[in-house]
C-alpha cells in the first residue's frame, strides 16, 4: 500500500447580509421563513432588457472580508458573465468575477485540536450573485423560489494547503467565525447562507505533482465537511492502490449513508464561456476606501485571544472560549472595564452565566444581566458584603428579574454578616446547643467540624462570612478544649 498525502482546497460561498440584493433593490429575506417569490423584480427574475446596478454595501462587505483575510485588493474590478443553463438561474448566466477578483493572495491561521497552528493560503475572494432555490418534489416536478436569486454572494477560494478532514473543518469554522465577527454573514448553515465545497486529491508522499481531484458539492455542515473529506481520501486511496485512476468529477455527500456519490463530470472554465459583463462598468476601489474599511475592522479572534492572554492573564483555553463569538467577547470586555479582576469575571461568565443562559435558552444579547450589573455583583463579593454562594443565588435572581445585585440584596436582606461579635455569638449558641457533638469533636471526631460550619451557615441563612466563621470556630473550639481539660 502506498502512503498518500491528501491535498484539499476549499471553495466557500457566503451570502452577504445586506439589506438589498446585489444588482437590484429587492430586499434580502430569510430563505426559510419568507413566502416564496415575494422578494423579486424584473432584474433578479432575468427579464430581457433589465439593467443591473452594483450594491455598494455588498462591495463594502466584500472588502471587509478580503481585508480581514489579508488579501491584496484589486483596485480595478471587472464583473464577468458566467454562462450556464439551469432553472434556478433565470438569466441563464450568473454575474460573477473571474480574472480580476476583489481580493487575492490572502491567508488565515487555523488551530487544530492538538493545539498546532497552521497558515492556509487564500487564493481569491470574489463577488457574485446567488441563484434561486429549487425544491424537487417526490411525485415529480420541481418548485423554484427566486427570493434568493441575486442575493450578494462571496466566494472564498483557499489554496490547496489543507491536508485532512480535521484541517478542513478547522478552516471552515475559522472562516465562519471571521464572517460573523465582521457582521457580514450569520453563519447559519442550516439556512444555506454558508456552503462549503472541498476539492480533494491524493499524491504519493514525497512527490510534488497534484493528482486528479474530486469536488464535494453543497455540504451543509462542518461535520459533513470533515467526514466527507475523510471518506473521499479513503475512497481515492483504495482506487489508486488497486492501480485505478480517480475520475475528475463533482460528487455529492449522502448525509445518512455517510458516503460520497458521483454527480457529474466536472465542467472546465471554458464550458462557462466567461466574458466581461457588458451591462456593468468596471468598479474602481480607491485607496481611501480601502484605508477606511481597514480602519473600521473589528479586532479579529486571533488578535483578541493574544490581547486577552497579554492584558488579562487568562488561560489560552478561557481566552478562546470568550473570543469565540464577538458578542460574548464585547460583553466580557465591558465587564472587565468595570471590575479590576478579569479572571474572576471570566470564571463567573464561563461557569455561572453560561449555565444560566443554557438553562433559560437565552443568548448573551437576550439575557437581562448587563456587564456593569455583573461587575456590581462581584464588587459586593470583593467587599465581603456577599459570600460566593449567596452571590450565585443573587446572579440567578438578576438573570430572571433583571434587577440589580444591590436591589436584590437589600430587598431580601442578603448582605453578608461580617460583624465578628455577631458571628461569635452565633457560633457560641450552636456549640451550646450541641454539647454531645462538641464532646465527640474534642475526643477526636474531627469530621464534625464541617457539620458545625454547616449548622452555623444554615442558622445565618447563608449570610455569615465563611472566612470569619472558620477562624472564630477554630478559636472557640480551642477554648472549649482548654476549659474541658481544666
Ligand atoms: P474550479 O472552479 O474549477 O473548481 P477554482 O480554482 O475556483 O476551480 O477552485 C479550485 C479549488 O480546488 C481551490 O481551492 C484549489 O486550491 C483546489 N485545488 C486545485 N487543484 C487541486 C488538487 N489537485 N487537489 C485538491 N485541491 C485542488
Ligand atoms: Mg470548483
Ligand atoms: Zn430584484
Amino acid at each position: 500500500m502506498t502512503n498518500y498525502e491528501p491535498i484539499i482546497g476549499i471553495e466557500l460561498h457566503a451570502e452577504l447580509m445586506t439589506n438589498s440584493k446585489m444588482f437590484c433593490g429587492c430586499k434580502v429575506v430569510d430563505s426559510v421563513e419568507a413566502e416564496p417569490n415575494t422578494a423579486v423584480c424584473p432584474v433578479c427574475l432575468g427579464m430581457p432588457g433589465m439593467l443591473p446596478v452594483i450594491n455598494k454595501q455588498a462591495v463594502a462587505f466584500a472588502l471587509r472580508v478580503a481585508l480581514a483575510l489579508n488579501c491584496t485588493i484589486q483596485p480595478h474590478n471587472i464583473f464577468a458573465r458566467k454562462n450556464y443553463f439551469y432553472p434556478d438561474l433565470p438569466k441563464a448566466y450568473q454575474i460573477s468575477q473571474y480574472e480580476l477578483p476583489i481580493g487575492t493572495d490572502g491567508w488565515v491561521d487555523i488551530q487544530l485540536e492538538s493545539g498546532e497552528h497552521k497558515r492556509i493560503g487564500i487564493r481569491r475572494v470574489h463577488m457574485e450573485e446567488d441563484t434561486g432555490k429549487l425544491t424537487h418534489l417526490d411525485g415529480g416536478g420541481s418548485l423554484v423560489d427566486y427570493n434568493r436569486s441575486g442575493v450578494p454572494l462571496l466566494e472564498i477560494v483557499s489554496e490547496p494547503d489543507i491536508h485532512s478532514g480535521e484541517e478542513a473543518r478547522a478552516y471552515g469554522l475559522k472562516i465562519r467565525q471571521i464572517l460573523r465577527y465582521l457582521g457580514v454573514n450569520s453563519g447559519d448553515m442550516e439556512k444555506g447562507v454558508l456552503r462549503v465545497e472541498p476539492n480533494i486529491s491524493l499524491r504519493p508522499v514525497g512527490t510534488t505533482a497534484f493528482g486528479k481531484r474530486t469536488e464535494l458539492k453543497n455540504l451543509n455542515s462542518f461535520k459533513a465537511l470533515a467526514d466527507g473529506a475523510a471518506y473521499e481520501i479513503a475512497r481515492q486511496a483504495e482506487i489508486l492502490d488497486a492501480g485505478g485512476a480517480v475520475v475528475q468529477e463533482t460528487r455529492g455527500w449522502h448525509d445518512t449513508k455517510r458516503i460520497t456519490f458521483s454527480q457529474r463530470s466536472k465542467e472546465e472554465a471554458e464550458d462557462y464561456r466567461y466574458f466581461p459583463e457588458p451591462d456593468l462598468p468596471p468598479l474602481h476601489i480607491s485607496d481611501e476606501w480601502i484605508v477606511q474599511v481597514q480602519a473600521g475592522l473589528p479586532e479579529l479572534p486571533d488578535a483578541k485571544i493574544a490581547h486577552y492572554l497579554a492584558d488579562y492573564g487568562l488561560s489560552e483555553y478561557d481566552a478562546r472560549v470568550l473570543a469565540e463569538e464577538r458578542e460574548v467577547a464585547a460583553w466580557f470586555e465591558e465587564a472587565a472595564a468595570h471590575f479590576p479582576d478579569a479572571k474572576t469575571i471570566t470564571n463567573w461568565v464561563l461557569n455561572n452565566l453560561f449555565q444560566l443562559m443554557n438553562e433559560h435558552k437565552q443568548t448573551i444579547g437576550e439575557m437581562q444581566v448587563t456587564p456593569t450589573g455583573l461587575a456590581e455583583l462581584l464588587q459586593l463579593v470583593a467587599d465581603n458584603t456577599l459570600n460566593n454562594n449567596t452571590a450565585k443565588e443573587v446572579l440567578a435572581d438578576m438573570f430572571t428579574t433583571g434587577e440589580s445585585a444591590k436591589a436584590i440584596v437589600a430587598a431580601k436582606g442578603l448582605a453578608q454578616i461580617s460583624d465578628e461579635d455577631a458571628i461569635a455569638a452565633l457560633i457560641a449558641t450552636i456549640l451550646d446547643q450541641n454539647p454531645n457533638q462538641v464532646t465527640a469533636y474534642l475526643n477526636g471526631k474531627e469530621q464534625l467540624r464541617g457539620w458545625f460550619v454547616g449548622q452555623i451557615m444554615r442558622t445565618s441563612q447563608g449570610k455569615a462570612n465563611p472566612a470569619l466563621v472558620n477562624t472564630l470556630l477554630t478559636t472557640q473550639l480551642a477554648q472549649r478544649r482548654l476549659s474541658d481539660e481544666a
